[in-house]
């Protein structure tokens, strides 16, 4: 057991070498192999574990300072180091379960582990091949590429520099013109990359289509959705979601647009894209106090909420998990991550001043602090859910926060309150042009990046039909947007597992609206559950309503227009 006393930056960073974990890693193999009876078989399969457990804590420990400082020359060679080798690992993980499977004890493992740890095996195995290392190892470089691009923008504005998120302040200015000057800026970025940017992107695209390819698949979607863990969805029932949510949320996000336009006094036609990132004419609400005021509120609001809340944001600040604020050098973006020989977990992000800082904290949060109930989860391969079950802890968790809003944005907490609905409503569209861009690009992986723009802009066109660019955001005006989502890049069809999440959400929102205590408890459940289940099966046994099913988005969204008509809209 690691010592508990200690503060993140103690944890020791080491540069990992491949040869010895190879061998200790095959010779647990030739362990288990060896093992004929499950009491032997079990402490071979828990020292496995141990040892894999070190391995990630290590891997992790390199990627968080990696992307706390991506100018770190000597952390970046470390990280390099770990992208190089994790295929490597990939097929050793492979070559372990491919045993696993075969044990004369397999019935006695089921038992403890539940068939689902055997689905999730044989899935991992249907989804990796050592043929497919030279595609993966390319794969991981790319995307670091990716990430090092946008990770290093210094984009001058008003004589200072800045990158990405912190530009995103001045995105959503009062002042139209700040607005839009800062909009264009960071589009320039993007002109000045589109070449490099969009290389990558089809030399991703045809890796994977290569990968999948020579797995046996017709093409990459089929793998994509395996290597995310879905086992109880498909493509096809995800063509169908995106279709109820075009039906009863793109109508309904098109009115808050107009609506939108009406009280920032635009009128609707008029509108330019960065026109929505201001809610209110008064501005959008700002936290009234910095990170430290932030960190402090959250205490507070932590302690009131319930006992675990609290105990468990004593324990992230006890142990120096919480790296809020935006630096040049910083990644962009925000997430949550675990050390698994701590039990830690880890938030990240970006905070630049703005009400996305609140949102942030309290999303990332719900990821750390389900992480936190699961941490003694066994196996540990149960402790996290898959994406889109994950999604609904912090999603959730940003919604249970609002009682405290006071706290965070003073008198314009239920300004704040309603533009986070109306946002997380917005975002539904825009989610599924995301997704339906990305099932487009694998069905045809050998498009150019001009014929992947425009069908881009087809898309977007039928879900955001208010989006319109200004002329000199000339990578955005031709369908060149999705190039600053970087989940396209990492992790491909990742992102609809937010809206799928967000529908979930909505029904805790709707619930601790006539219920807090019962909705709270329903929430602490799920969270406890961990990655036990796949996702639909949790929403069954945690009496969620399943977004697959025709009817459900409607049953959900109706809900929504109730508290939207409870805010007083004249105020803000
Ligand atoms: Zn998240």
């Amino acid at each position: 057991m690691k010592n508990l006393d200690i503060k993140f930056e103690d944890i020791p960073v080491k540069k990992l070498s491949y040869k010895p974990i190879e061998k200790k890693i095959l010779s647990l193999i030739e362990q288990l192999k060896a093992a004929s009876d499950y009491k032997t078989g079990l402490k071979v399969i828990n020292a496995f574990e141990r040892y894999m457990s070190k391995f990630s804590t290590n891997v992790t420990v390199i990627s968080i300072r990696y992307s706390l400082n991506t100018t770190d020359e000597k952390i970046a060679k470390y990280q390099d180091i770990v992208d190089e080798m994790s295929p490597l690992i990939g097929n050793l993980i492979n070559m372990w379960n491919k045993v696993l499977l075969k044990v004369p004890f397999r019935a006695e493992l089921e038992k403890k582990f539940t068939p689902y740890y055997f689905t999730m095996i044989e899935n991992s195995l249907k989804s990796f091949d050592e043929k497919i290392i030279p595609e993966l190892i390319e794969i991981n470089k790319l995307s670091s590429t990716y990430d090092k691009i946008l990770g290093s923008a210094q984009i001058e504005y008003k004589g200072k520099i800045y990158n990405i998120p912190q530009m995103g302040k001045f995105a959503k200015s009062k002042d139209r013109n700040e607005r839009r000057d800062a909009a264009i800026k960071v589009d320039e970025f993007f002109q000045a990359h589109e070449q490099e940017i969009g290389d990558i992107y089809g030399k991703l695209v045809l890796l994977r289509d290569q990968a999948a390819k020579k797995l046996g698949f017709k093409d990459f979607v089929e793998l994509g959705y395996l290597s995310l863990g879905r086992v109880d969805y498909n493509a096809e029932m995800v063509t169908k979601y995106r279709k109820q949510i075009a039906e009863e949320v793109v109508p309904v996000a098109q009115k808050l647009c107009k609506a939108q336009a009406k009280r920032i006094g635009i009128p609707f036609k008029k509108m330019y894209s960065y026109d929505y990132n201001l809610m209110f004419l008064s501005g959008n609400p700002e936290p009234i106090g910095d990170a430290k005021y932030l960190v402090d509120s959250a205490t507070k609001m932590y302690h009131e909420m319930s006992k675990e809340s609290g105990e468990f944001f004593d324990f992230m600040k006890e142990h120096h998990l919480l790296d809020l604020e935006a630096r040049p050098g910083k990644q962009p973006g925000g997430y949550m991550t675990f050390l698994d020989d701590y039990k830690f977990p880890f938030i990240f992000s970006n905070f630049n001043g703005t009400e996305g800082d609140v949102s942030t904290l309290t999303h990332e949060v719900g990821h750390a602090f389900q992480g936190y109930l699961s941490r003694n989860i066994k196996p540990a391969d149960f402790r996290h859910a898959t994406l889109e079950t994950s999604e609904i802890h912090s999603m959730s968790m940003e919604f249970f926060a609002w009682p405290w809003m006071k706290l965070f944005f003073g008198k314009e907490a239920d300004k704040y309150c309603y533009g986070h609905l109306v946002d997380s409503i917005q975002f539904l569209p825009y989610g599924i042009t995301i997704d339906e861009f990305q099932h487009w690009v694998y069905t045809h992986p050998r498009a150019t990046h001009e014929e992947r723009c425009a069908a881009y802009q087809e898309i977007e066109r039928r879900y955001t039909p208010h989006k319109v660019y200004p002329d000199e955001m000339k990578v955005a005006k031709h369908g060149g947007w999705w190039m600053r989502q970087s989940h396209i890049f990492g992790v491909p069809f990742y992102y609809i597992d937010y809206t799928l999440a967000q529908v979930c959400a909505f029904q805790f929102l709707v619930e601790m609206d006539k219920n807090q205590p019962k909705a709270w408890k329903k929430y602490l459940k799920l969270c406890k559950c961990g990655g036990r289940y796949p996702y639909c099966q949790t929403l069954a046994k945690n009496h969620l309503r399943n977004p697959f099913e025709e009817g459900n988005v409607a049953k959900v969204i109706r809900p929504l227009k109730k508290i939207l008509n409870r805010f007083d809209e004249s105020k803000f």
